[in-house]
């Protein structure tokens, strides 16, 4: 049957590929070597704070939606290797979904002005609005500056026996993904007649 021009009706689910999971294997190797460094309640208090919020008016910082989780203001990541950066309060703020989604691995100050897909910016549709952005990167601003994390090197902490064998075990899983994805095309490409005639 000629396939048809007119605007499809159902979405399709996306087809999925085992190398489309690359970026979550490079995360998970960066995030599973992250200390986490548990804030006190004070501690917590005093970061929402700086943030001018309180645990009853806890929100986005980025957008002032509802917040759903802590981000790492810095990025953890950046390239395909960490920064340095752990998970620690002095790094943390309460972010919405959309926004967590949206920054990714970016800087958060040269993203929250950007027209990256669900950044602040791209969602300000008034004059109140962009005063709100204003005064939300100015209070961000401060609160990095109020505390400011120092970032670990972690390759000459660990060692290179260590940390080389890390490197090593996620070349080996990025390569099986790339092996396996390979072979996944050739049963797709054997069953895709058939599913044509069904
Ligand atoms: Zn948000």
């Amino acid at each position: 049957m000629p396939k048809s021009k007119a605007k499809r009706i159902c979405q399709l689910p996306k087809a999925i590929t085992i190398k489309g999971r690359s970026s979550s294997i490079t995360n998970a190797f960066i995030n599973a070597i992250l200390p986490v460094r548990e804030p006190s309640p004070e501690e917590e208090i005093e970061a929402l704070a700086q943030l001018g919020m309180t645990p009853a008016t806890i929100r986005c910082v980025y957008c002032g939606d509802k917040h759903t989780e802590w981000d790492h203001l810095r990025p953890i990541i950046y390239g395909k290797g960490p920064t340095g950066y752990i998970t620690e309060i002095a790094n943390l703020v309460p972010a919405c979904g959309k926004c967590n989604q949206s920054k990714g691995n970016k800087k958060w100050d040269k993203w929250i002005v950007s027209g990256a897909r669900l950044s602040p910016q791209s969602r300000v549709k008034t004059e109140a609005d962009e005063a709100d952005l204003k005064e939300r990167i100015s209070r961000l601003q401060a609160y990095a500056n109020w505390n400011t994390p120092v970032p670990l090197a972690f390759a000459s902490i660990a060692g290179s026996i260590l940390w080389d064998e890390h490197l090593a075990n996620q070349q080996s899983v990025l390569e099986l993904l790339d092996k396996s994805q390979k072979h996944a095309r050739k049963i797709r490409d054997a069953i895709k007649p058939h599913s044509d005639s069904v």
